[in-house]
């Protein structure tokens, strides 16, 4: 433990908000993924000057610092490596201002995604990026790894609903990206923090666009015989020209662990489930879900089912969302994956998911926003059989690699990180790389700013080069 940063650090931020005891900091030596790391230190700050008083010092000591909001994420981003410093922004989570006329708020970082809908629903408002973790994950997380929900495939994901950011930087200096009003003066650097994972600041502030909630909504579940029926059906209702405000698949594994938890009547025979929704005005809608129930039975759809009433739609997000906890009762411990592969790739892509999971033992569940072709890969299983992990390990790789050869990408929406830095040059050519790397030595000439994350250049990352042994647990 660094004493002479302890020290300056509770005298700008209290001692009660600076924690240095073994077993507090071992909640915070990992986010929600299997990769843990050592926190030397936990602070938490309440203002924008206690954030720069933490940075300046951890700076002035050379200790790197890892910005973490609630510590949802899936990619090892706020795992801190090496002792760091991590700067906890839990307890700044005031919304700041509501605009309604602008349809904007300005909230701290801390501020958890659901409650500042719960805070602008009377004005008929609400923040569209929903993860499927929103009851938990906070605004600067879903910042800093550009995220995503079932209801981005209309809306768009985090980077379409941030107006403006407030960054300490490392050097101690705050600057405001972006402000209240969709266009910008100067450069617009805000497209360049959105999803930055940590590595450019800390978001002290961050002004969000509001959506207005549809005057109406119809939800339906379509069942098939086959993955590849629903596959081909999600391709169908994008090319006929529908964007439905969210296109959902879960396949049976999934459905059935769903069942067993929510009791909705999900049809526990069926290969795979589509939830689609539609939102709009009431007149438009009935012609949309005909079309879309049309699209749906030219491609074998079994059974089509609407939901009657906001009950029964809630249960079935109900069962969308909670899958990942449902999961638990068929094997204690799960690897999400999350790639992205063109959506007529989705069949061929899935079939290889089966495969893969099939010839290295392992059980997948699959549960995944299918509009936008991002595939959520659940390989579960007991990580206290013996050498079981390192099959998931290999089973992850390949499917990586799978959807990467598809034409996808690395990350639909969980970032990069440590999980998946070393397969960045799978994607990039050493001049993207470097480019990359620039950019972050623009906003981080220090490099202490949650270093070794996304980036595997030497240049970007400071002399560790590999996830240090042990750190997957
Ligand atoms: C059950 C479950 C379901 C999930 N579903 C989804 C989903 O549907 N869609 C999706 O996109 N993600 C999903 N996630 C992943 C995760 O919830 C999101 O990535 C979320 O945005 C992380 O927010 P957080 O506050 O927990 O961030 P953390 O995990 O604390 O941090 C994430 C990253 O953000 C950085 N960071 C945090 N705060 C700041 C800040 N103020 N300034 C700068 N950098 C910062 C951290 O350094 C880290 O790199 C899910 C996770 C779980 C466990």
């Amino acid at each position: 433990m660094n004493a002479a940063l302890v020290a300056e650090l509770q005298a700008a931020l209290t001692p009660q908000r600076v924690r240095t005891n073994s077993t507090e900091l071992g909640l915070y030596k990992r986010d929600a993924s299997n990769i843990e790391g050592t926190a030397g230190i936990v602070c938490f700050p309440l203002t924008v000057e206690e954030v720069q008083a933490a940075v300046v010092a951890a700076v002035r000591h050379q200790v790197p610092f890892v910005a973490r909001g609630a510590g949802t994420g899936l990619a090892g981003g706020a795992t801190p490596l090496n002792d760091a410093l991590v700067i906890a922004t839990t307890k700044m989570n005031r919304v700041l201002s509501i605009d309604p006329v602008n349809r904007s708020a300005w909230v701290e970082p801390g501020v958890l995604n659901l409650d500042l809908t719960r805070q602008v629903t009377h004005l008929g408002l609400h923040f569209a990026p929903d993860p499927s973790s929103q009851q938990s994950c906070s605004i600067g997380g879903n910042v800093a790894n550009n995220s995503g929900g079932p209801h981005c495939l209309a809306d768009g994901v985090t980077a379409a609903h941030v107006l403006g950011v407030e960054v300490v930087l490392s050097d101690g200096s705050v600057v405001q990206l972006g402000g209240d009003e969709a266009e910008v003066d100067g450069l617009d650097l805000r497209g360049a923090f959105v999803g930055s994972e940590g590595m450019f600041g800390i978001a002290t502030k961050v002004c969000v666009r509001l959506t207005q909630n549809a005057p109406a909504v119809r939800t339906m579940l379509m069942d098939f015989a086959s993955v590849d029926d629903g596959a081909q059906t999600v391709s169908a209702i994008i090319a006929a020209g529908m964007v439905p405000a969210a296109l959902e698949m879960m396949d049976q594994l999934c459905v059935q662990a769903v069942e067993a938890y929510i009791h909705a009547g999900l049809p526990l025979d069926a290969a795979a489930v589509l939830l689609v929704e539609v939102a709009g005005l009431p007149a438009g809608l009935e012609a949309d879900v005909a079309r879309i129930v049309a699209i749906g039975t030219e491609h074998g759809a079994r059974t089509v089912r609407i939901a009657q009433d906001e009950d029964e739609r809630a249960l079935l997000w109900k069962g969308r969302k909670t899958a990942f906890g449902a999961i638990a009762r068929i094997k204690p411990n799960y690897y999400l994956h999350d790639t992205v592969v063109p959506r007529r790739m989705l069949p061929a892509v899935l079939r290889q998911v089966y495969e893969i999971t099939a010839r290295h033992g392992l059980l997948v569940l699959n549960v995944f926003h299918a509009g936008d072709g991002n595939l959520h890969p659940l390989l579960v299983f007991d990580k206290r059989e013996p050498g079981v992990m390192e099959r998931v390990h290999a089973a992850g790789d390949e499917i990586v690699r799978a959807s990467v050869a598809a034409g996808g990408v690395l990350s639909g929406e969980h970032g990069i990180g440590l999980e998946k830095r070393d397969f960045m040059p799978l994607m990039f050519g050493p001049a993207d790389l470097a480019a990359q790397a620039a950019m972050r030595r623009a906003f981080d000439p220090t490099g202490l700013a949650n270093p070794f994350k996304v980036l595997p250049s030497p240049a970007a990352c400071g002399d560790v080069q590999h996830v240090p042994e042990g750190a997957w647990v």
